[in-house]
């Protein structure tokens, strides 16, 4: 049985005083749903130690990137052992975001990953097509690539440390949201590539969230589809009340 997971991604957001309210502000939701529900924030990194401190069990914090060598000089990058150090759980790889506006390949994407499961984080790695891929019937196409290229070379045992993010680059920030059905609909084939890159029962256990232009109002749709085990929220995780809405609501 997965565990549902709603995760915040504060993206360049918050300052130092606001980060740290906010994490405080949903910790009665977090605490509250903790059987049922895994809470996580993404803060931006300057901010990282702090929310961690602040941060009570059981929400964990997770950066919104990584890089993929251990340490040296690579000026102005981050690595897992420093994640590791400021209390990171979870790092995001290969968010869209960092995809189509920095550039990042599956190729970078694909180290990324392997060297959070390497240095001890747990990596959600995020996947989507853009419209135009859509609206040209590549979804599936663009999804399988951006897959098959995300987890090479990992193996069965250290896949079991990534959670999936389906995030339809259409429907980040746009207040557009995927439907049920077309989220369900591409979870589904997630998690059937899944078994079929690895095995059954990875496919079951492997978590697969949504993101885009998730909020309270769609929260119980979205998690009502079988496939879907949480959410990656954007705009929605900036407010306690809202972000501490949609964790109760996705139990
Ligand atoms: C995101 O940043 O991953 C995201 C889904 O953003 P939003 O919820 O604002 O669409």
């Amino acid at each position: 049985m997965r565990k549902a997971f709603v995760a915040g991604n504060w993206k360049m957001n918050t300052d130092n005083h606001s980060g740290v309210e906010l994490v405080k502000g949903i910790k009665d939701a977090a605490q509250a749903n903790s059987s049922k529900v895994d809470v996580a924030v993404f803060p931006p990194f300057v901010y990282l130690q702090q929310v961690a401190k602040a941060a009570e069990a059981p929400i964990a914090v997770g950066s919104q990137d990584i890089y993929f060598e251990e340490k040296g000089a690579f000026t102005g990058e981050i690595s897992s052992a420093m994640l590791k150090d400021v209390g990171c759980v979870y790092a995001l790889c290969g968010h869209s975001e960092r995809r189509h506006v920095i550039g990042e390949t599956n190729e970078i994407v694909n180290k990324k990953v392997k060297a959070s499961i390497d240095g001890g984080l747990l990596p959600v790695l995020c996947i989507g097509e853009l419209i135009e891929e859509r609206k040209a019937e590549k979804t599936f196409e663009v999804l399988t690539e951006q897959i098959k290229k995300g987890l090479a070379g990992l193996t069965a045992e250290k896949v079991s440390a990534v959670t999936l993010a389906y995030e339809p680059v259409w429907a980040i920030g746009t207040g557009l949201t995927a439907t049920g059905e077309q989220a369900q609909e591409a979870h589904s084939f997630i998690r059937k590539l899944i078994a079929e890159i690895y095995d059954e029962t990875i496919a079951e256990n492997i978590r697969i969230l949504y993101g885009g232009s998730a909020k309270p109002e769609n929260t119980a749709e979205l998690m009502a589809q079988k496939d879907i085990d949480g959410l990656l929220v954007g705009g929605a995780s900036l407010k306690a009340d809202s972000f501490s809405a949609m964790i109760a609501a996705a139990v």
